[in-house]
């Protein structure tokens, strides 16, 4: 099977304790060094080698460098990763939680016909020039097409952690569809249905993978600061308005909204835009103790916390009370820039004040730095 470094350096991230704000731009980072094909091991080394390039013992500390500290730092997590686990291949595990998600699927009355699933090089006619990673065809286009039904991957993109939580999407797209009346078959599947079908995801994903490499990639896509794609935001609010449904109504809860249909979504949908969320019609139940820490978690996530790298830079080497010169001069930073980024989180983020020659945290970092809420932009 052919994979470039790059697809592994994507995957460990999944599964380390990263600090950059945005998934893409580090993909975008590393796409010209590491599209190569190359064995884990390979890739493994390669890595070493690029990290001390950016790793290096910098005369001073500005913007430029302490940013190519922090995403050395971000790749060794990564190395110390890849060097180790061997990462599964990609398209066994998406066969297993095919098969994962079809006895879960059926077993509570959710699709009564399993879809197959397709990996192509490229969508069937006429869809073969969107840009979509996965797309799902029903027994309509089938006819109109002259096309199989099922959910299609384009093989390239088929990735672990990241291809299962599209399946499960695309399967919750198909449930909804299916217990949908004719009558109201026409409505778009837009709005909260979109994020039932990512909540569902994650609710599955977690199952398998645990909440942590949920919670990594979860943030990757839903919750990066620089909102890129485009749709990000759209798919963030709908998967936040799901979050609080699955408080007040359960796996269960949402089970049943699923089995009521597209049309009852929409009903719901207006009932949470008048902020009522406890909706006394749908039998609820089944919450998880695991899976509503990662609810709360990404509930109370503070993606604009996202930070230039010297001022995480600066922050993490703070104490609650810092003197600014003595800062400077024990890690070497650019005094001019340092106190710029000092400034910057005085101004945009509240987190503290000057105050003579100190700068005084309103805010303690540490905690907010250990459990990855603030991050740095790369
Ligand atoms: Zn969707």
């Amino acid at each position: 099977m052919k994979r470039s470094g790059l697809d592994y350096i994507l995957e460990g991230a999944c599964l380390a304790d990263c600090r950059f704000g945005s998934f893409s731009k580090f993909a975008k980072f590393l796409k010209e060094d590491f599209s190569e094909i190359c064995t884990q091991k390979e890739a493994s080394k390669k890595l070493r080698k690029f990290i001390k390039t950016l790793k290096k013992d910098y005369s001073v500390i500005g913007q430029k460098e302490a940013k190519n500290l922090l995403l050395a730092e971000d790749l060794e997590s990564i190395g110390n990763i890849i060097s180790k686990v061997c990462l599964p291949d990609p398209f066994e595990t998406l066969n297993q939680m095919y098969i994962k998600a079809k006895k879960f699927f059926t077993k509570h009355g959710l699709l009564s016909k399993f879809p197959n699933y397709y990996i192509v090089e490229s969508f069937p006619e006429p869809f073969q020039n969107m840009a979509w990673d996965c797309m799902f065809l029903d027994e309509a286009d089938e006819e109109k097409f002259n096309v199989r039904a099922g959910i299609y991957f384009k093989k390239a993109l088929v990735k672990n952690y990241i291809t299962p939580l599209l399946l499960f999407h695309e399967l919750v797209h198909m449930a909804i569809s299916e217990h949908t009346g004719e009558k109201e078959k026409g409505i778009g599947a837009r709005g909260l249905e979109e994020g039932i079908c990512d909540l569902f995801g994650m609710y599955l994903f977690s199952k398998s993978e645990g909440v942590k490499v949920t919670k990594n990639v979860m943030i990757f896509f839903r919750f990066n600061y620089d909102n890129k794609p485009l749709l990000t935001p759209l798919y963030r609010d709908a998967l936040r308005v799901a979050l609080v449904l699955y408080k007040n109504l359960g796996i269960q809860g949402l089970m049943n909204l699923i089995k009521s249909g597209r049309g009852s979504i929409m009903e719901v949908e207006k009932s949470c835009l008048n902020g009522k969320f406890d909706l006394k019609g749908i039998k609820k139940g089944w919450w998880e103790e695991k899976f509503d820490i990662l609810v709360n978690s990404l509930l109370s996530y503070r993606m604009y916390w996202t930070v230039s790298p010297l001022a995480y830079y600066v922050v993490r080497a703070s104490k609650q009370e810092q003197e600014i010169e003595s800062l400077i001069r024990n890690y070497n930073l650019h005094p001019v820039q340092t106190r710029k980024a000092l400034k910057e989180l005085q101004e945009n983020y509240f987190f503290g004040t000057f105050h003579k020659n100190l700068f005084i945290y309103n805010i303690y970092p540490k905690d907010y730095i250990k459990n990855g809420y603030i991050r740095y932009k790369n």
